[in-house]
């Protein structure tokens, strides 16, 4: 591993404590359920599910479990529910979801994050990552994929790097 990688992987982590940093403007998950998989969706602050429980609550086990693992990079769905004890079952479900990574998979996203410099556009799709910074033309991964993989863990797949030419 070259020095110029080791620099990136400090930065990630650094990135990845703070949360704060990075902001997602769209994506697209899959959460297994206890019973299927369900798919949530979120757009600039706008949250959709496919489950029955989503439509009669705007809320739901699989979105309250995106949200605790994106924490603030997400704006919470929009609730105007009383707490009953539904929700609180969701809740519960939701902390187990989210503690069970490999119920969740991210297929795609659009995120920013804010670097040292200035602010980098994310793309995530099937695997496959971009990254608008100078460092990722050349090496196929960067600090801010690697803060991004740091954050979502084992629901994305890893970015591949480009060797260095011997
Ligand atoms: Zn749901
Ligand atoms: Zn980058």
């Amino acid at each position: 591993m070259d020095s110029s990688m080791i620099g990136k992987i400090e930065k990630a982590m650094f990135y990845a404590r703070e949360p704060e940093r990075i902001h997602f403007d769209k994506f697209v998950a899959v959460v297994q359920g206890d019973h299927k998989p369900h798919q949530v969706s979120y757009a600039h602050g706008e949250w959709t599910c496919d489950c029955k429980f989503f439509y009669g609550h705007g809320v739901c086990s699989h979105i309250m479990a995106m949200e605790r693992i994106l924490v603030s990079s997400v704006t919470p769905a929009d609730v105007s529910y009383t707490m009953d004890s539904g929700i609180i079952g969701k809740i519960e479900k939701a902390i187990m979801y989210a503690q069970e990574r490999e119920r969740i998979t991210i297929q795609s996203f659009e995120a920013r994050i804010q670097g040292d410099h200035k602010q980098h556009q994310l793309q995530y799709n099937q695997g496959v990552w971009s990254c608008d910074c100078s460092y990722f033309h050349s090496r196929g991964v960067c600090s801010h994929v690697m803060a991004m993989e740091r954050l979502l863990m084992d629901a994305v797949e890893t970015a591949e790097a480009i060797p260095l030419p011997a």
